[in-house]
Formats: structure tokens, C-alpha cells, sequence
């Protein structure tokens, strides 16, 4: 079929989401959760599987391009620049709207105590996995960039900044001996580089079905939504937030700073937000919009292959905007008086940090959220006001903290004059 991959994608998570409605109505959910749901898993585990040998392999070659160390940290100055500019936005973003909007005054007494009573214990599962992260020292999250075994750190118990940091000490090293040495090593991994392009390309020929899977799995299985009308307006906040962000902030800066038309960059990046959307995962998504950034918007790999895996670990606009949203709804729902100014402003900070700190998996943002809530002193047992809407608001915040990643690559790569023409074949 000729049909670009994007409207493949899109057919199949129509599809999905009729037929998982469907077999809900006519009570056969479990041939849905035995039989569909396990080739959207299988899915899932092909992209994670191939995303750390993708960021390895392709960090090393984007590295050694570079063939200078201060070029190395010019990148990384901007990219941490752009990031923390995007993601304060994004809180700030939040902010407003939730004080505009005020949603919290939407959600009556009987719907206030039947949400709290009846998600209590799924709250409670994600204050105490926050917990943990709560009583570890300031420093630790640096402890943690350091890796004390390098497989443990490509395992699943590891994480993808062990990897980022580990990868680039290989890649300073290759910089730094000699030419004719470090040559042989380059070519191979540049070799395994396109190795794993084609083997994502033959990932998301897949796409649709895997995609047809997760929704057809998510319609049998999320909370009906008929019983959530109270949430709406606080679901409407965010999801308002996310689309001035993902259609307007990022646009602009496309548009105004890397020249980049908007609707070209869309099209090129819309495979990797359909999947973000299904997966609800920026670490999942990640191979899909190295490829596409690199491949279909043009940005060099020497900046696309180390600005993106950061990007997908500590740059999430969409969860922090929610974060912030989900504090003040919560704030306005629980507390007899309205925040102060100087709680909100707190509430920039630390929705920041905790969306730095959010792993880039499904509903790790709303871990994060804990320590918001505690640090604005608004109870944390409030989350089981929200709890009922989160996935869909997950799979929407994926969509705009990839955006923001995809966004950020393009305006570095720009800046160090890396922004390339895509090969005319590769602009859908
Ligand atoms: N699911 C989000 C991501 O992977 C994180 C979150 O907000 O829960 O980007």
C-alpha cells in the first residue's frame, strides 16, 4: 500500500478503539486481553528492545562526527538551555489556565468523595512508590547518573543517563586518540548504525497492528468514562495546555527561530506522536523519533543522537504542564483557601525538577506529582481525584513531551548549523 505510514498508523488505532468498544459491549474482553493485547506488548518490547542499542550505537557515531570536545559541550549548553526554557513554559503554561479555568470548582461534594473513596488505593500505590525517591539525599540523582557496572546500567535496572554518560566517555575517548585507531572502531558502529535503522524501519512496518492492539487493550480495559464527567473540565485544562503548546509554542519557535515550516515538521514527526500517543512512552517512542528527526526532518545526527535520548529522559513539557494543572485542580478541590502566589511560584520549580526526575514510561509523571503535592502542602490523597483520567492524559502528555524533544533537536541542530534538507524520498 502507498499509503504514507502515519494514516497506516492512523487507521489502525481507529480500528482499534472500535473493535476494543465493541467486544467491551458485547462482554468478550477477555478474548481481547488474551488474544490482541499480547501483539501489542510484543510491539512495545520491539522498540524498547532495539532503544538502547539505538542510542549506543548512534551516540558513538554522532560523537566521533564531531571531532571536537568543545563542540560537545556548545550542544549540550544549548540543548539544557532550550529544554529548561521549554519546560518552564510549559509550567507556567499550566499555571494560568488552571487559575483561569479553575477547575477544582467544577467537581461537586458527591463526585469529590466517590472519586476519593473509590481510587484511594490505587493513590496510595503511587504515594508510596514516590516515597522512595522522597528520602533520598539532594544528590543522589547525580549518584545515580554513574553507573558501577556498565551492563547493569544497559539492563533494565539501569537507566538511559548510565548509558548516555557511559557512551559519551567512549565517544570523548575516540575523539581524543588517534585518528588512524579510532577509525576502525567508527566504521563499525556506523555500520551497526544503519544496521538498527533498518531494523526500526522493519519495526514500524508493524506499526499498525501493534497500534490496533494497544486500543483495541486500553478501550476493555480503562474505567468507563460516563462516571468522569466531573473531571472534565480538569481534563479539558490540560489537555487546552498541551495543544497551545504542541500547535502554537512550538510552531512558533520552529517557525521563527530554525525556519522550519511547521506543517513539514508535523508531517515528518506524525509517526512518532501517533505511538507516543498509543504507548504513552517517551523511552518506547524514542527509536521511532530518532529516525524520523534524523531521517525526515533533517537534523544531523551528531546532534539528533544526543539531544534526543536526553530529551526523552529529562525534557517532558507535557508532564510538568500537567503536573501543574493536576496540583492547583487538586489545591482548588481539597483546600478551603486558594494557593498563594509564593506556593505557585514554588510550584514552577519543583513540577520542573519532578518532570526531570519522571521516568519516560507510562504514569511516571503522576509519581512525580506526589512530591509536588507535598511540597505545595496540598494533600496528597488527592491524587485519587485524578486517578480515573490519567491514562488518556498520559497518552496525551507523551504526544507533547516527544514534540518538545523533536522540537528542541531541530532548534540545536539549527543553532550549530547542523539542520540539513531531507533526502527528498523521506518528506512525506
Ligand atoms: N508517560 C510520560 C512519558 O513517557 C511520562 C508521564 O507523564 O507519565 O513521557
Amino acid at each position: 500500500m502507498k499509503l504514507p505510514l502515519h494514516w497506516k498508523i492512523v487507521i489502525g488505532m481507529v480500528a482499534g478503539l472500535l473493535f476494543g468498544y465493541l467486544m467491551k459491549n458485547l462482554e468478550m474482553k477477555g478474548i481481547v486481553v488474551d488474544w490482541i493485547k499480547p501483539f501489542g506488548t510484543i510491539f512495545i518490547n520491539l522498540l524498547k528492545m532495539i532503544a538502547v542499542p539505538l542510542i549506543v550505537v548512534s551516540l558513538i557515531v554522532g560523537l566521533s562526527d564531531l571531532k571536537d570536545i568543545s563542540k560537545l559541550s556548545k550542544l549540550g549548553g544549548r540543548t539544557v538551555i532550550f529544554y529548561l526554557f521549554s519546560t518552564v513554559t510549559a509550567v507556567s503554561i499550566g499555571l494560568v489556565l488552571a487559575n483561569l479555568i479553575k477547575p477544582g470548582s467544577f467537581i461537586n461534594e458527591e463526585s469529590r468523595k466517590s472519586l476519593l473513596e473509590n481510587f484511594a488505593g490505587d493513590a496510595a500505590q503511587k504515594i508510596e512508590l514516590a516515597e522512595k525517591a522522597k528520602h533520598s539525599g539532594p544528590l543522589q540523582p547525580l549518584v545515580d547518573i554513574v553507573p558501577e557496572n556498565f551492563f547493569n546500567a544497559l539492563s533494565d535496572n539501569g537507566s538511559m543517563l548510565q548509558v548516555i554518560l557511559f557512551v559519551i566517555l567512549i565517544g570523548i575517548g575516540l575523539i581524543l586518540i588517534d585518528e588512524q585507531k579510532a577509525k576502525p572502531v567508527v566504521d563499525f558502529f556506523k555500520g551497526l548504525n544503519d544496521v538498527i535503522m533498518k531494523i526500526i524501519d522493519i519495526i514500524m512496518s508493524a506499526a499498525p497492528i501493534g497500534v490496533f492492539a494497544l486500543m483495541a487493550s486500553l478501550m476493555v480495559e480503562i474505567p468507563d468514562f460516563s462516571t468522569l464527567g466531573a473531571l472534565g473540565i480538569y481534563a479539558l485544562t490540560v489537555l487546552l495546555g498541551l495543544l497551545l503548546m504542541t500547535f502554537v509554542f512550538y510552531p512558533t519557535l520552529l517557525y521563527t527561530i530554525a525556519k522550519v515550516n511547521p506543517i513539514r515538521f508535523f508531517k515528518a514527526i506524525a509517526p512518532a506522536q501517533l505511538l507516543a500517543f498509543s504507548t504513552s512512552s517517551s523511552a518506547a517512542t524514542l527509536p521511532v523519533t530518532m529516525e524520523r528527526v534524523t531521517e525526515h526532518v533533517g537534523v544531523d545526527e551528531e546532534v539528533s543522537s544526543f539531544v534526543l535520548p536526553l530529551g526523552a529522559t529529562v525534557n517532558m513539557d507535557g508532564t510538568s504542564l500537567y503536573q501543574a494543572v493536576a496540583a492547583i485542580f487538586i489545591a482548588q478541590a481539597m483546600l478551603p483557601e486558594p494557593l498563594d502566589l509564593q506556593t505557585q511560584l514554588m510550584i514552577i520549580v519543583t513540577a520542573t525538577l519532578a518532570s526531570i526526575g519522571s521516568a519516560a514510561v507510562p504514569s511516571a509523571g503522576m509519581v512525580m506529582l506526589v512530591i509536588v503535592l507535598g511540597q505545595a502542602g496540598i494533600p496528597e490523597a488527592g491524587l485519587a481525584l485524578i486517578f480515573a483520567i490519567d491514562r488518556p492524559l498520559d497518552m496525551c502528555r507523551t504526544v507533547t513531551n516527544i514534540t518538545s524533544d523533536a522540537t528542541v533537536a531541530t532548534l540545536v541542530a539549527k543553532s550549530v548549523g547542523k539542520l540539513h534538507e531531507p533526502p527528498l524520498h523521506k518528506e512525506e
